[in-house]
This record gives structure tokens, C-alpha cells and sequence, in this order.
């Protein structure tokens, strides 16, 4: 069976070249992959189960600036932003695909935990992480290198799939896993990163597992 789901990860709309490097997106992609792969393991639901395809598109892409409620309810959305560099660009993106959400206070979370993600505040199956700290730490250093992308890469889909995990009906960050109430920095020598060794716990699948399977069963 196909993926049921799919994970869109939408590119920002002005991309600095190190996020173009397939071997960061492959590593974020290969993130985002395992972990929800380990979330639906324990699922019955045979089309939970079946998991998420995880895909990159441009922000051109129509399904990128799509209103939440005009995507399918299998489909979750997470825009990669830049939000030191363009934060007018945020706002009105998120007033175009979430009208419903708070702009201000979007931008307020997103300086504190790097991203977010939710279903009824920002807009059902929405999330938008900041590519900032990555920027931050590798744009303009002419010194990284194949393993600094993939650890970069592999921190930016922990992030994602936190504000995912939001997205799919966790309220606030719990736990020691995932969904902690950790605070998010690339580290590209991933020396002490605690989001490169954490993985959804069974407190946060229980919520997630019965998000999941309430939309498959809607099909
Ligand atoms: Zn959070």
C-alpha cells in the first residue's frame, strides 16, 4: 500500500544556497521519514500504518501557498521560513494559508522555540519551522562540509517533526522525547544536540495515533 500521508515540506520562497544542498534536504527528509515510520509501527489502522511520503516542493508550487482547509486532511504542510530575514514575508504568508491564526504571536513562538505548528489555532495540518538558526550557523562559512549538512539537516527534521507533532493534535511540549520543551540550536559538529537522539515518546503517540487514524477513517 502507498503512503497514506504525505508531508510537504515547502522550500523558502527566497532560498539561500546551502538549502538547495540535497544532502541537507535528503537528511531532513530521512528524519522526518523515520520518525513518523516508528509513530504508525504500533497502528492497526492498515492506512496509518501504510506511513507518510515525505516530499520537497518549491514555493512556487500551488500547494505551497493553498489555503489549509483546500489541501487534503491526509496532507500536512510545513513551510520552511526565513524568519530573521523576512518577517513581512511570514506574516503574509501565514495570513494567506492560515488567516484564522494570530500572525504576531506566530512570529513571538517562532523567535522562542524556531518553529510551530498546530491544527485549530494556525490552520489544520500547518506548520512553519525558521530556518534561521541553520542560516545562522552555516550560510556564509565557507568551511562546511558533507557532515555539516547532514547533521544540519538531521536537527532541522527533529524540529519539523516537533511542530508536526503539534500539528497532529499535541497542545504544549511534554516529555524528554521529541516534544520537549527543549531549546532548538543547530549544532553542526552535533557534539551535544539533544534533538539528533530523540524520537516521539508513547505519551505523545498516544495522542498522535488517534489524530491520524480519525482522518483515515474520514476517507
Ligand atoms: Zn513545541
Amino acid at each position: 500500500m502507498a503512503e497514506f500521508f504525505t508531508i510537504l515540506v515547502v522550500r523558502p520562497a527566497a532560498e539561500p544556497s546551502c538549502l538547495q544542498s540535497p544532502i541537507y534536504s535528503n537528511a531532513m527528509q530521512r528524519r522526518l521519514s523515520e520518525e513518523f515510520a516508528l509513530v504508525v509501527a504500533d497502528s492497526r489502522n492498515a492506512k496509518v500504518k501504510s506511513g507518510f511520503s515525505v516530499q520537497f516542493i518549491p514555493f512556487s508550487d500551488p500547494r505551497s501557498t493553498k489555503l489549509w482547509s483546500e489541501l487534503p486532511l491526509s496532507t500536512f504542510r510545513v513551510h520552511l521560513v526565513q524568519q530573521k530575514k523576512d518577517e513581512s514575508g511570514i506574516i503574509s504568508l501565514v495570513n494567506r494559508v492560515a488567516p484564522e491564526s494570530d500572525a504576531k504571536a506566530l512570529m513571538a513562538q517562532m523567535k522562542a522555540e524556531g518553529g510551530l505548528g498546530g491544527r485549530s489555532k494556525i490552520g489544520e495540518n500547518s506548520a512553519f519551522v525558521s530556518t534561521t538558526k541553520f542560516e545562522e550557523g552555516l550560510l556564509f562559512d565557507s568551511t562546511v562540509n558533507l557532515k555539516h549538512l547532514t547533521n544540519a539537516g538531521l536537527q532541522m527534521g527533529g524540529l519539523a517533526a516537533h511542530e508536526l507533532g503539534h500539528a497532529m493534535g499535541i497542545p504544549k511540549n511534554q516529555g524528554n522525547g521529541l516534544m520537549s520543551n527543549q531549546k532548538f540550536v543547530i549544532d553542526l559538529e552535533d557534539s551535544n544536540v539533544p534533538i539528533s537522539r530523540v524520537h516521539f515518546e508513547p505519551n505523545d503517540k498516544k495522542i498522535i495515533l488517534p489524530t491520524l487514524e480519525g482522518i483515515a477513517g474520514k476517507k
